[in-house]
């Protein structure tokens, strides 16, 4: 017979970037510690974004995954400070240079707003080096709080910087 106390499932998005040292061995090492709590169940290509915000800076790889987790939203941006730290990312400047950095995007079809965590992440839709990633995993998914889809929230923005990253 099941147990009727078995954890809830949740479909969660994470966006994954780094721009600092072996850029694709951050984004693996991220996937292997992520897998701890999180059962990937696809994940995006890696894309080369060139840096936003402070411009002086070496280009960005992002990547998007899909995943499926027990833990509650904060339980899970806990869990994503503690990987950042572990892999030695360091307090830096916002939007500065860091080794990788892990966002929450999407919770099921939650919408939180806390001074700690806001979901969906707030500036998400602005951003292509999000949207392209997301959109490959994920065109057809509607942003909580807004009327659209991934897909035509990418419309909406200039993502011809965004370029396919050849590992090889
Ligand atoms: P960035 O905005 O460049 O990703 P940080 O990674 O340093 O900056 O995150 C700053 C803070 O943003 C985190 O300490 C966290 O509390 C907060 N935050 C709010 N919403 C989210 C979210 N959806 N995912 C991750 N962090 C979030
Ligand atoms: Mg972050």
């Amino acid at each position: 017979m099941g147990s009727i106390l078995q954890a809830a499932h949740h479909t969660v998005f994470i966006a994954l970037g780094s721009n600092l040292g072996n850029r694709l061995e951050n984004l693996q090492s991220a996937r292997t510690r992520l897998s701890e709590q999180v059962r990937i169940i696809k994940d995006s290509q890696t894309y080369e974004t060139p840096p936003w915000g402070i411009h002086d800076q070496p280009a960005f790889l992002n990547q998007v995954l899909q995943g499926s987790t027990t833990l509650s939203p904060l339980k899970l941006l806990d869990f994503l400070k503690q990987v950042e730290k572990e892999m030695g990312r360091e307090k830096s400047i916002r939007f500065g240079p860091r080794l990788i950095d892990l966002d929450i995007l999407l919770y099921d079809v939650r919408q939180i707003n806390t001074p700690r965590l806001t979901i969906p992440h707030k500036r998400m839709c602005e951003r292509a080096f999000v949207l392209v990633p997301l959109a490959e995993i994920a065109y057809n998914l509607s942003i909580p709080g807004t009327e659209r889809t991934v897909e035509e929230h990418l419309r909406l923005l200039d993502s011809s910087g965004i370029i396919q990253f050849d590992a090889l």
